[in-house]
């Protein structure tokens, strides 16, 4: 018989056979009843067995906590106008059994701490809220790759074994590939600009990015979902359009599927109204000038200063024209002032969450940055040669899929919003 989830219970029609599968969250064993509250990934039930109608209530009655069954009954007559069904057994089979005691309390009030929740994710997400953030990262990303293809993306797969450093530098891990040293990728940068040459005009790629930065913040991860695109024909407004709009997109469908839930759970989500703000980083020292922070143009903003900022412009914002200084090799430089790049940043309050810009698509000009940045450009040959041959003007950003669902949600930690979280003391589980 066909497997009917929890919350369709509720619609399911009296007196006829139905078959429901889930954990036992609860099992109280009378004399001659026994209560189990079942669960499935969409809702609880309770199950009513009589001993008189089930060969195995010996072996039921036994049974611990979150073990696994499938009950076949019939909702009774008398339950068909209250919100709480239950469903009286006439078959229990039983899948599997839980051992005792269970690591980490499913229904218990009093929150494990952190360490214990990562380290039994198994059962710390059969909590429905915890589950709760990756349903939403789920519907996030499925808005957003539908948004990626109706505006003509193509999704593509490009290697996370790579022979150079996307940005150079120091956050790299290295890993023996056979006779050879290589890493695993930063970011997907230099093959989704090969892409633009190649004549693919948009493309996106969700995958993993690696980076080993050395120092445990709650916005850090060594492993996180990047979200990239790059598109040809294309500046930096080209860019945050599609970035805001995808982000919009994804909110909407998000809030489709999960609506009612993510308003039970007190996450407070809203459509938020396109197009985000656009403040200069220009604008961004005149700011912190007037809150009497010294800050001097081509510094990075400190984590005070964003938070600062952030005082200021709340919710999403673009933060644009940054110091080429502060950008990467592959960032154009602004037409009109040298001194600044075709660059943004995209911002949550105080934090950031996409990096995005014109590129560079002039070979030379690229060359000279390489050179200006303290990096080999005979490194890059396999990139640059794609320059060489008619490249496009393009532009992209990369998100990370982490950070935005930690500020969607309100984690304070963005291990919150990662299944298992790579940092700089865990890699198992
Ligand atoms: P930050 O300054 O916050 O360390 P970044 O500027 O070094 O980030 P980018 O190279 O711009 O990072 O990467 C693009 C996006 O990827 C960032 O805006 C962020 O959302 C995400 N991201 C980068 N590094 C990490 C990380 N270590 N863990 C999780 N997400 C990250
Ligand atoms: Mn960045």
């Amino acid at each position: 018989m066909e497997r009917t989830y929890l919350a369709n219970v509720q619609g399911a029609a009296v007196n006829s056979e139905i078959n429901v599968c889930g954990w036992i969250q609860e099992l109280r064993a009378l004399k001659n009843i026994v209560f189990i509250v079942l669960r499935d990934n969409t809702g609880t039930v309770q199950v009513t067995l009589k001993p008189d109608n089930i060969s195995n209530i010996n072996e039921v009655r036994e049974l611990e906590r979150e073990s696994v069954i499938c009950v076949t009954g019939v909702i009774p007559e008398r339950t068909k106008s209250t919100s709480n069904r239950e469903i009286v057994a006439s078959r229990l089979v039983i899948l599997n059994r839980a051992e005792k005691p269970l690591p980490l309390g499913i229904t218990d009030p009093v929150s494990a701490d952190f360490e214990t929740r990562l380290n039994n994710r198994f059962l710390d997400l059969r909590k429905r809220e915890n589950a709760l953030v990756f349903r939403i990262e789920s519907s996030m990303l499925w808005g957003m790759r539908r948004f990626f293809h109706s505006n003509n993306f193509v999704e593509i797969h490009t290697p996370k074994i790579v022979a150079a450093a996307t940005e150079g530098g120091a956050d790299l891990f290295g890993v023996r590939y056979f006779e050879k040293e290589a890493y695993l990728n930063q970011s997907p940068q230099l093959y989704k600009e090969i892409m633009m040459s190649a004549g693919l005009d948009r493309v996106f790629e969700v995958g993993p990015a690696f980076r080993a930065e050395q120092h445990n913040t709650v916005r850090h991860l060594n492993e996180f979902t990047s979200v990239d695109i790059e598109m040809s024909f294309a500046d930096h407004h080209d860019a945050m359009h599609m970035l805001e709009n995808s982000i919009r997109a994804g909110i909407e469908r998000t809030l489709d599927e999960l609506g009612p839930e993510i308003a039970s759970s007190g996450i407070k989500m809203e459509i938020p109204e396109v197009p985000f703000p656009r403040i200069s980083y220009r604008e961004c020292i005149a700011f912190l000038k007037t809150r009497g922070v010294d800050v001097t143009f081509g510094e990075d903003f400190s984590p005070e200063q964003l938070r600062e900022i952030g005082s200021q412009y709340s919710g999403f914002y673009f933060i644009t024209g940054w110091p080429s200084s502060l950008r990467a090799f592959y960032t154009m430089p602004s037409a009109e002032d040298p001194e600044i790049s075709n660059s943004f940043d995209l911002q949550y309050n105080e934090k950031e969450i996409t990096s995005g810009a014109q590129r560079v698509h002039d070979p030379e000009l690229l060359t000279k940055r390489f050179l200006s940045k303290g990096l080999n450009p005979d490194d890059f040959d396999f990139y640059i040669r794609a320059f060489r041959y008619g490249m496009p003007p393009h532009a992209g950003f990369g998100l990370g899929l982490e950070r935005l669902v930690m500020i969607l949600c309100n984690l304070q930690n963005i291990r919150e919003a990662t299944l298992f979280p790579r940092d700089r003391t865990r890699i198992v589980p």
